[in-house]
C-alpha cells in the first residue's frame, strides 16, 4: 500500500496543524478518497514564516554553490524516484501518467538542476562612477519569501518556484493548493533527507482564504510568487499593501493559436491539440482559441476534430491514457457550464461538449475534449475555461489575425503556424502575449522567462529572470581615495 506524506512541514519537521483538522484529498478518476492532510490555519503560517525567518541569515550566508549542490542533489532524487512522483501526481491531479512520468518528472528534475547550476552564476556589477569612488551592484537575497501555487501543474509549479528562490538564498514558506498536496510533500520528505537545513523550506497546506490570505498579508513575508487566477491574484495585490511586499503574479490566460493557410497543416492539427488537450486543458497557456486562416478552416478542422475524437480518454493510471479527468468536480462542472454559455451565445458544437459516456468512467470529472465555434466577441472565446475546450474563429489576413489574438486582456502564452519566416517574426513581435511559439506550442525550459502581461500578470518564473526577481540590487558605494567629503567644511 502507498504510503503518503500527510502533515504539514515546518522547521525541518513533519507536524500536525495547530488546531488538528484535515483535508480530505480525493482522486479525480473516481472521487473516492486518497487521504487526508493536516490543515495549516494562521498559526501554522505564523509558525512556518518564523522558521523560515530564523533559517534565513545561515542559508544566504552558505556559499552560492552549496546551496546550489543540494538542488542538484534533489534533481538527482527525483530522476531516481520517478515512478513513485509520477504516481502520486497522476493520482493526485489525473495527469494521465505517461505525461506525469515523461513530462512533469523530468521538467521538475530538469528545474532544480538549472538552478543548483545557475546559484553560483548571478553576478553583480561595477558602475564607472565619478573618480575616486568604487560603486558595485550585488544581488541580495529578499529573506522570507512566500510561494501560493494551483492544483494543475503542482510538482512543477513547486520547483519553478522552489529553485530560483532557494538558489537566490532565501527561505520559503509554500503554499500549494489544499486540492493536490501529494507531490509537494513527497519533495519536502526529499529534501529533509537530503540535508536541506531545518526551516528553509517550509509547507503549509490549507485553503486560499484561510492560510493563503495570511501568507499574502504577513509582515514577516518580503515577497509573494503567486501561479493562479486573476481574481485571487487581485487580492494577492490588495494583501500585499500592508508592509509593500514584492509581488510576483502568474495569472490566467487566453492563448490564441493562429493557423496561417501556408501553415505545414498535419504538424499544426497536432501541435494544436496538444496545445488545449494535454492536462485536459488546465494550463494557464493552453491554446484556447484557434484562428484558422479562412481558406484552410475546413480542411484543418477536419483533420482538429477527427484527432480531438480519438483522444483515448481513461483512468490516468493506465499507460494508455491519452486524457485524464479533470481535477475537481467543481472544476469539472464549472467547464461543462461554459458548453451552456457557448450554446446561449449562439456557438456550434463542433466536438464533445459533455462527459464520456463511458460507464467505467462516470464516477470520475471527465470531459469529451470539445470543440465550439464562436465569435470572438463572445464570452466563451474572451473568458479562461480550463479545460479541453477550445474555441474556432476564422480571420482573412495578418492583421485580422493578429486583432483577434490581442482581442482579450490576457497575455500569456500564443502559438502561430506558418511556413513564411517574415511573417512569423512581424506576428512574434506584434503579438501581447509573455510567449509565442512558432510552430509549436507549450514548450517550456527553466533557462527561458515564463510570465505574463496584462490580467495575465507581471514578473517572471524560470531563467536568470527568475533568480532576479528574487533578489534586490544592492548599491554599495566606496569612498577608495578616502577623500574628506567637501561639504559642511570649516
Ligand atoms: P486559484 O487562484 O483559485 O488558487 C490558486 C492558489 O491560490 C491556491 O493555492 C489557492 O488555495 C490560493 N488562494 C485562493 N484564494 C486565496 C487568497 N484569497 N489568498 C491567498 N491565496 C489564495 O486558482 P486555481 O483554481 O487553483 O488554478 C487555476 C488558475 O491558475 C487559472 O486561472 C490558471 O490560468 C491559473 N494558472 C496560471 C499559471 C501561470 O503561470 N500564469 C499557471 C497555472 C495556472
Amino acid at each position: 500500500m502507498t504510503r503518503y506524506q500527510n502533515k504539514l512541514f515546518i522547521d525541518g519537521k513533519f507536524v500536525n496543524g495547530a488546531d488538528g483538522c484535515t483535508i480530505d484529498v480525493f482522486n479525480p478518476h473516481d472521487n473516492s478518497l486518497i487521504t487526508s492532510v493536516a490543515e495549516a490555519k494562521a498559526e501554522d503560517v505564523d509558525r512556518a514564516v518564523a522558521a523560515a525567518a530564523r533559517a534565513f541569515p545561515k542559508w544566504s550566508a552558505l556559499p552560492a554553490a552549496e546551496r546550489g549542490k543540494l538542488l542538484l542533489k534533489l534533481a538527482d532524487r527525483i530522476e531516481a524516484e520517478a515512478d513513485e512522483l509520477a504516481y502520486l501526481e497522476a493520482l493526485d491531479t489525473g495527469h494521465p501518467i505517461r505525461d506525469a512520468k515523461n513530462i512533469d518528472v523530468l521538467r521538475t528534475a530538469a528545474c532544480y538542476r538549472y538552478f543548483g547550476g545557475i546559484a553560483d552564476k548571478l553576478q553583480g556589477k561595477t558602475v564607472p562612477v565619478e573618480s575616486g569612488f568604487l560603486n558595485y551592484v550585488q544581488r541580495v537575497p529578499i529573506g522570507v519569501v512566500g510561494q501560493i501555487v494551483p492544483w494543475n501543474f503542482p510538482l512543477m509549479f513547486t520547483s519553478w518556484k522552489l529553485g530560483p528562490a532557494l538558489a537566490a538564498g532565501n527561505t520559503v514558506v509554500m503554499k500549494p493548493s489544499e486540492i493536490t498536496p501529494l507531490s509537494t510533500l513527497r519533495i519536502a520528505e526529499m529534501m529533509a533527507e537530503i540535508g536541506f537545513p531545518e526551516g528553509v523550506v517550509n509547507i503549509v497546506i490549507g485553503y486560499g482564504e484561510t492560510a493563503g490570505q495570511h501568507l499574502a498579508e504577513h509582515p514577516g513575508v518580503g515577497k509573494i510568487s503567486f501561479t493562479g487566477s486573476t481574481a485571487v491574484g487581485r487580492r494577492i495585490v490588495a494583501a500585499s499593501q500592508g508592509n509593500l511586499k514584492r509581488v510576483q503574479l502568474e495569472l490566467g490566460g487566453k492563448g490564441a493559436n493562429i493557423i496561417f493557410e501556408d501553415a505545414n497543416l498535419q504538424a499544426a492539427v497536432n501541435g494544436s491539440a496538444w496545445a488545449i488537450f494535454h492536462n485536459q486543458g488546465q494550463a494557464c497557456i493552453a491554446g484556447s482559441r484557434l484562428l484558422i486562416q479562412e481558406r484552410v478552416a475546413d480542411e484543418f478542422l477536419d483533420k482538429f476534430i477527427t484527432l480531438a475524437k480519438s483522444i483515448r480518454i481513461g483512468n490516468p493510471l493506465d499507460a494508455e491514457t491519452e486524457m485524464g479527468p479533470l481535477t475537481s468536480t467543481i472544476h469539472r462542472d464549472r467547464v461543462l457550464s461554459y458548453v451552456d454559455i457557448a450554446r446561449q451565445e449562439g456557438g456550434e458544437i463542433l466536438a464533445g461538449g459533455q462527459a464520456p459516456q463511458n460507464p467505467d468512467l462516470a464516477k470520475g470529472c471527465y470531459i469529451e475534449p470539445t470543440v465550439v465555434r464562436a465569435k470572438a466577441t463572445d464570452r466563451v472565446s474572451l473568458e479562461e475555461v480550463f479545460g479541453p475546450f477550445v474555441t474556432v474563429t476564422t480571420f482573412k489576413d495578418d492583421s485580422e489575425a493578429l486583432a483577434l489574438a490581442n482581442g482579450t486582456d490576457y497575455g500569456l502564452g500564443s502559438g502561430l503556424w506558418t511556413s513564411n519566416l517574415s511573417r512569423a517574426h512581424k506576428m512574434a513581435a506584434s503579438i501581447r502575449a509573455g510567449m509565442v511559439w512558432i510552430n509549436s506550442y507549450k514548450r517550456v525550459n527553466p533557462g527561458s522567462p515564463f510570465g505574463g502581461m496584462g490580467l495575465s500578470g507581471y514578473g517572471r518564473d524560470m531563467g536568470f529572470e527568475a533568480m532576479e526577481g528574487y533578489t534586490e540590487a544592492q548599491s554599495v558605494w566606496v569612498n577608495v581615495d578616502a577623500q574628506i567629503p567637501p561639504h559642511f567644511k570649516r
